[in-house]
């Protein structure tokens, strides 16, 4: 493969926690163990859920660990245009229609929840049904023939028929907001990345994500996914933000290094034994992905 193009993509919806530093590592050291490029994009086109200053200190979180990125940082919110144009595209292709379904229509509709919640049934997309004081949402217009074949670097394969079973997904929310599959997609193909390194609760979204892929530039180059399991927290739970222990910030203002903090991350990756302090750069000869385990943990 031609060198790789990775990117960190943090939402900035809150401090970042040992679960987002963990796949940063991981996203950085693959890249730069290859000697490949490293992009940051700041993804906060969920605007509610946004923290104001959050991006700011995701960057400080970074830099502290010894993380550091090519280039200038993305923002999703000044992308506008790109998913504006995307999106006419998709149009142009027949490829989109306007629902005005609600959750709770469409949890009705589908008494068998999948792993990516209820599929949709299909209600608007042949018979738009206007309503009073709903704007609608636009959805992509999913094929019986849009079934995805992909090869995770370290979950290995993934068939999808995306069809059957995500059904028409949202491209832009009843909200106005885009959807994070769509801008996502558009700014991996507009900024050449050709490596994802993200949390493996994303591995069920790749094969809608490749099939956008496909439709909006049939030439796109491969490209190669690396999912990394979540970092549990002292419950069991999956780390969330509100884990304020767990915050990177939190560590450091309680007088931890950053060595400590990334040999605990490398450790928890398989790289080093528990106990280790280390740098990312040290890392770099040590990075494997074989080593990166498959089930979610604690990190020691
Ligand atoms: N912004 C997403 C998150 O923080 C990651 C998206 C991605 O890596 O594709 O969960
Ligand atoms: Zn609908």
């Amino acid at each position: 493969m031609t060198s790789p193009v990775g990117r960190f993509a943090p939402s900035p919806t809150g401090r970042m926690h040992l679960g987002v530093a963990r796949t940063s590592l991981a996203a950085w050291l693959d890249a730069r163990a290859r000697g490949g490029r490293i992009l940051l994009r700041i993804e906060d086109i969920d605007t509610p859920r946004v923290v104001p200053g959050a991006d700011r200190e995701l960057q400080a979180d970074l830099h502290w660990l010894g993380l550091d990125w090519d280039g200038d940082p993305t923002w999703q919110s000044q992308r506008e245009e790109h998913y504006r144009a995307a999106l006419a595209k998709l149009e142009g292709l027949g490829r989109v229609f306007s629902c005005t379904c609600s959750r709770k229509e469409i949890a009705a509709s589908a008494p068998h929840e999948g792993e990516e919640g209820p599929r949709y049934p299909g209600t608007c997309r042949d018979h738009f049904q206007p309503r009073d004081g709903r704007t609608p949402a636009i959805r992509l217009r999913t094929e019986v023939g849009d079934v995805i074949r992909h090869v995770d670097r370290r979950y290995g394969e993934v068939v999808q028929a995306v069809h059957e079973v995500v059904g028409d997904f949202v491209l832009r929310r009843a909200d106005g907001l885009w959807a994070y599959q769509l801008a996502v997609t558009v700014d991996d193909l507009l900024q050449g990345i050709n490596s994802i390194v993200r949390g493996a609760d994303l591995l069920s979204s790749t094969p809608r994500q490749l099939l956008l892929r496909r439709l909006l530039d049939p030439a796109s180059p491969p490209l190669e996914t690396l999912h990394v399991p979540l970092v549990l927290g002292p419950s069991g739970e999956r780390l969330a933000k509100r884990d304020q222990a767990a915050a990177i910030a939190a560590l450091r203002a309680a007088g931890v290094t950053a060595e400590e903090v990334v040999g605990r991350l490398a450790a928890s990756l398989g790289l080093v034994p528990v106990g280790t302090r280390i740098r990312p750069a040290e890392l770099v000869a040590l990075w494997q992905v074989e080593r990166v385990p498959l089930e979610s943990g604690l990190v020691p």
